[in-house]
């Protein structure tokens, strides 16, 4: 997506080999005009597929989603908590999901009320590196006996190996900003 793509180029940086920093406008000041035409994007990607819920964790996937969500016709959004909160009370669905960036195992968890058994669930995050955090999310919506439509992220890290096994899982994945590497701080990004 041209949009996404230029503001990474002017914004982002890279930290280290690994880690994309877009604070700026994705991660921590949030640009809300690109986050509207992201869920627009997203929304077109998988037409004719249209969700009954949008999923994805908290937190710096939720503006997305959100987005997402009401460019799908003004559908729920559903985010996985990470923490154990007197909010979520009853029965959870749970996935244990290891954290790239913060490099510890994250239990991730949604309300069993709230994912009906044939929902069509679109999955949306910021980020994809090595597809842990979908694949938890994945694991939320089968045990729900949903299904999942595809997973949609805004910057996928192509040098990593989340896009892979989530096509070998079966799952149609979108993504609207590819970055090839990171050199000496610098992105490289696909065209
Ligand atoms: P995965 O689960 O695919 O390994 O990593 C995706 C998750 O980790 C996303 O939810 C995202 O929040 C975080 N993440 C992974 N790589 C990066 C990165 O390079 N920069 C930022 N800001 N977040 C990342």
């Amino acid at each position: 997506m041209k949009e996404l793509v230029e503001a990474i180029r002017a914004q982002g940086k890279g930290i280290g080999t690994d880690i994309v920093k877009v604070d700026m406008f994705l991660n921590h000041r949030l640009d809300t005009d690109l986050f509207v035409k992201m869920g627009q994007a997203f929304a077109d990607a998988f037409k004719p597929e249209t969700p009954d819920i949008v999923l994805t964790v908290e937190a710096s996937g939720i503006a997305a989603a959100l987005t997402t969500a009401m460019a799908c016709g003004n559908v729920p959004v559903i985010f996985a908590k990470k923490s154990r909160t007197r909010n979520v009370t009853g029965d959870v669905y749970e996935s244990t999901v290891f954290s790239f960036t913060h490099g510890v195992e994250n239990h991730i968890r949604v309300a069993k009320d709230y994912i009906p058994s044939g929902a069509r669930v679109l999955i949306i995050d910021d980020f994809l590196a090595n597809g842990e955090a979908a694949q938890g999310l994945c694991d939320i919506v089968r045990q729900a006996g949903a299904e999942v439509l595809g997973i949609g992220v805004c910057v996928e890290k192509t040098f990593q190996p989340g896009h892979q096994k989530l096509e070998d899982d079966g799952y149609k994945v979108v993504s609207l900003a590819k970055i090839k590497g990171i050199a000496n701080g610098q992105l490289i990004v696909d065209d």
